[in-house]
């Protein structure tokens, strides 16, 4: 039976910017993303009969429909019927490194490395856009995940425009086991506590009256400058998640006081990270984090910029 393996790389935003919100009950935002070596491992394997079948070793990742990786492959299967038929079905397997519900894009990042996998799997052919387009109806972080590397994400995330790759940056990612964030009550919130810096316009699109600028975050990826990459990170969602997880918070503070490039909540959180200028230095501001805070729940990573987001193992 044949089978593929793939790397899904996690991603963090550099920049996420909420600047306003849509009709269709979607936000419309400004994110610099990056995909980083914190991988899961995913193995795509053709079996004898016609179903989907899901197996992952992390105790909160469903192994049922309900999994991303799961409706990424129903979704393939139900606009290529003849492919599964002909080929057979598909056991999908999970070997998780990316912590969940973290911000990291993890069930994002392992849909997008089925699309990649099923397109080889089952000789689809499809081009990177079309298994992105696939991506953007299960959801908006996974297109950067299928193409991955740096990219400015506009729309509801899913309109990408490739950024020049920053090599040699590295990073040190933290979090606590029990804190957990969920992204729909991140954007609820959000608009609770800031819908009224918006103006609506005439086609019912609100949008924040006082925008950050995201053109400096650009620029300095633009001129691979880490220094000023550092200095502009910029995340809409600490100021709603920092308040309601003061241990988050705290463990923000402490990184940031660790020394580094600089310091950023990543998506809807509540992962952390402290951008390094090299791996020595990411290894060092890990060791100075497990000092200062030596609790057993606290979950420390190191990675590096990766230039793509999906990556064939064999
Ligand atoms: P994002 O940054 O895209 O909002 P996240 O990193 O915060 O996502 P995930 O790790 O993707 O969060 O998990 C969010 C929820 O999705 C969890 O409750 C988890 O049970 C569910 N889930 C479904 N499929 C997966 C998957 N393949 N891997 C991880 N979580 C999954």
């Amino acid at each position: 039976m044949r089978s593929y393996t793939l790397l899904a790389a996690a991603k963090i935003n550099l920049y996420l910017e909420i600047v306003g919100s849509r009709p269709d009950g979607f936000h419309e935002l400004i994110m610099v993303m990056q995909s980083v070596s914190l991988c899961d491992r995913i193995t795509v394997r053709s079996i004898g009969v016609d179903e989907i079948r899901v197996r992952c070793d992390h105790p909160l990742v469903p192994a049922d429909e309900t999994n991303l990786a799961y409706k990424a492959a129903a979704l393939v299967m139900s606009q290529y019927p003849g492919a599964m038929a002909k080929l057979g079905g598909v056991e999908i397997t999970i070997e998780k490194q990316i912590p969940v519900g973290a911000g990291l894009a993890g069930g994002s990042s392992n849909a997008a490395a089925v699309l990649v996998g099923l397109d080889l799997l089952w000789n689809l052919g499809l081009t990177q856009s079309e298994l992105q387009e696939l991506g953007a109806e299960l959801g908006s972080d996974i297109p950067f995940c299928v193409s991955g590397g740096t990219a400015i994400a506009t729309g509801r995330g899913e309109q990408l425009d490739a950024l020049p790759g920053i090599d040699n940056l590295h990073l040190v990612i933290a979090k606590y086991e029990s804190e957990f964030v969920s992204t729909p009550w991140a954007y609820k919130t959000y608009r609770a506590e800031y819908g009224d810096t918006y103006v609506t316009d005439a086609k019912g699109w609100q949008e924040r009256q006082a925008q950050v600028r995201s053109g400096e975050m650009v620029r300095a990826v633009a001129r691979r400058d880490a220094i000023a990459v550092g200095q502009h990170l910029c995340n809409d969602f600490e100021k709603i998640v920092l308040e309601a997880h003061p241990k988050t918070a705290a463990l923000k503070a402490t990184m940031a006081d660790l020394g580094g490039l600089g310091t950023l909540m990543s998506g809807s959180g509540p992962s952390v990270f402290t951008l390094a200028g090299s791996e020595a230095e990411a290894k060092e501001l890990a060791t100075k984090l497990r000092t200062a805070l030596p609790d057993s729940d606290l979950g420390v990573w190191t990675a590096q910029f990766l230039p793509s987001g999906v990556q064939l193992v064999s």
